[in-house]
C-alpha cells in the first residue's frame, strides 16, 4: 500500500520542520515531558477560528477542544460518546486548568444550523441532535420580534449560544467545586470573522464587550 498524504500537508509540514521548528525544538523538548496549560479553549471546529492564532498561543499553551458551534453538553451520568465533556474533565481534573473560554464567532455554521433546524430545512444526522442543545434559546431568538433580520437573529444566537455553554459549564461538579475553591474561572467570548475583532461577556454575563485592542 504506497501512502500518500495530500500534498498541501506535506509542504506545509516540511515548512513547519525546517522553519519554525529549529526555534522551537527546546520547547518541544520540554513539552515531551509533559503538557501544564493554564487554559482550556472550547472552539468552534469552523477552520477559520483557530484559537491558537488568535490568541498568539504556542504549543503548550491552550488545552483545545473544537466541535460544531463551540457547545458545552449539561453533565449528565452515563451520557455515552461524550468527548467535549471528557477533554473537560481532563482539563480541569488531570490539567488543573485556571481558566476555560467558550469561544462563539459570527457566521457559525453550526448556530445557522440550529435555526434552519427550527424551519424543518436538513442540517445533518447527527447535527441535528448536537445542534438541539441550543434549542430552547433558538426558539426565544425567533420569538423575539427584535431580532428582524436573519442576520440579528444569527449573531444573537452566536452569543447566546456561549452563554448557555457557560452555564451548562457550571452543571459539572467538578467544574463547580473548582470554581467553589477560586481555582477555575469561565470565560465566555465571541470572535467576528470578517475584522477580527474579539468580544468578551463580561463580568456580569450579559454582555460582549471589545476588550484587548
Ligand atoms: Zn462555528
Amino acid at each position: 500500500m504506497t501512502i500518500r498524504p495530500p500534498q498541501r500537508l506535506l509542504e506545509g509540514y516540511r515548512r513547519f520542520k525546517k522553519e519554525r521548528y529549529p526555534s522551537e525544538a527546546e520547547r518541544f523538548a520540554k513539552l515531551a515531558r509533559g503538557q501544564a496549560p493554564a487554559t482550556m479553549v472550547i472552539a468552534c471546529a469552523d477552520s477559520r477560528v483557530d484559537p491558537a492564532t488568535i490568541f498568539s498561543a504556542a504549543p503548550g499553551e491552550l488545552f483545545v477542544v473544537r466541535n460544531v458551534a463551540a457547545l458545552v453538553p449539561p453533565y449528565q451520568e452515563n451520557a455515552g460518546y461524550h468527548g467535549t465533556s471528557a477533554a473537560l474533565e481532563f482539563a480541569v481534573t488531570g490539567l488543573q486548568v485556571t481558566d476555560v473560554v467558550v469561544l462563539g464567532h459570527g457566521l457559525c455554521g453550526g448556530i445557522a444550523a440550529a435555526l434552519a433546524d427550527a424551519q424543518n430545512r436538513p442540517v445533518g444526522r447527527f447535527i441535528k441532535p448536537w445542534v438541539d442543545l441550543l434549542s430552547p434559546m433558538r426558539d426565544a431568538v425567533i420569538a423575539d420580534d427584535a431580532l428582524a433580520t436573519p442576520e440579528e437573529r444569527q449573531e444573537a444566537l452566536e452569543l447566546l449560544g456561549v452563554k448557555q455553554s457557560l452555564a451548562n459549564l457550571a452543571t459539572f461538579p467538578f467544574v463547580q467545586s473548582a470554581i467553589d475553591a477560586e481555582t477555575l474561572k469561565l470565560h465566555g467570548a465571541w470572535f467576528s470573522i470578517a475584522n477580527a475583532e474579539l468580544h468578551w461577556l463580561n463580568d456580569l454575563g450579559e454582555d460582549f464587550e471589545r476588550q484587548g485592542v
